[in-house]
């Protein structure tokens, strides 16, 4: 039976200046190593580091599958020398021709695909491997697809940003939260997910799992921030916004809105 191992937790955090956008990179050791999801460069040398921890080298990854084609899922695609790296079938064709005003898919991402040893593209229930399959989810963007395994306990997915986070499922309308392609869309694959998943493992928080009508987390929290700007006393400035909503949804520039 595949084993689900987070190698690298995600998480979102930001204010008025900017987002950091670290996303989860979840193993799969089935019959197959699977990694879902590879992040950007800034997490190379923990990626190397992770997988040294659990006795894996970069070449004895096998398979990569991406959720999506945004940058801070993506970039490390070619990373895995030996690994045949999957995207859905519509996301790939959107990326060759991305909309003007879409903020997170790189124009470079189609160059990165094509130096994978393998490049697979995937559709709605495609199976991977017994007990690994996909589900198409999209709305965050056009071909999103989530990774969902199969355990003795019922179904976990590795589910990107169509979930991205624990706040999305707990929201009075589940949805991607940030919606480059379609509000509606997002709406239903966040609905789907919650129907299909046991165990969450969203594209920006810990895992967590439904029970009872709630969602738990599985791990503790283990973000740690550090060298944060000084003063010349050596102060720390940065100032905490808790007046910053838990969780809203927010419509990019040229997505389709509900309703239209
Ligand atoms: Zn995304």
């Amino acid at each position: 039976m595949p084993e689900i191992e987070v190698l690298a937790q995600g998480f979102g955090i930001g204010g008025p200046e900017a987002r950091i956008s670290l996303c989860s990179i979840t193993l799969i050791r089935g019959e197959k190593t699977t990694l879902v999801d590879v992040g950007y460069q800034a997490r190379r040398v923990l990626i190397v580091d992770r997988l040294a921890e659990l006795g894996l080298k970069l070449e004895d990854i096998d398979r990569v599958v991406l959720t999506h084609g945004h940058w801070d899922h993506t970039l490390n695609a070619t990373m895995f020398p030996n690994a045949e790296v999957m995207i859905s079938e519509t996301e790939y064709e959107y990326v060759q021709h991305p909309s003007p005003l879409d903020p997170a898919t790189p124009l470079y991402l189609p160059d990165i695909l094509k130096r994978a040893k393998k490049l697979t593209t995937v559709r709605d229930g495609d199976e991977l491997e017994s007990g690994v399959r996909i589900m198409s989810v999209p709305g965050h963007s056009p071909g999103s697809l989530a990774v969902l395994v199969q355990t003795p306990n019922g179904v976990a997915g590795m589910v990107g940003d169509s979930l991205a986070n624990r706040n999305a499922a707990m929201a009075p309308v589940p949805s991607a939260g940030l919606v480059f392609f379609d509000e509606e869309a997002a709406e239903q694959s966040a609905r789907k997910i919650i129907d299909t998943c046991t165990f969450v493992y969203p594209g920006h928080d810990r895992a967590f799992r439904k029970e009872g009508g709630s969602f738990h987390y599985m791990q503790p929290q283990s973000i740690v921030l550090g060298g944060l700007p000084r003063d010349e006393d050596g102060t720390i400035h940065a100032k905490l916004d808790e007046t910053a909503p838990v969780f809203t949804v927010t419509v990019q520039p040229g997505a389709r809105r509900k309703g239209q």
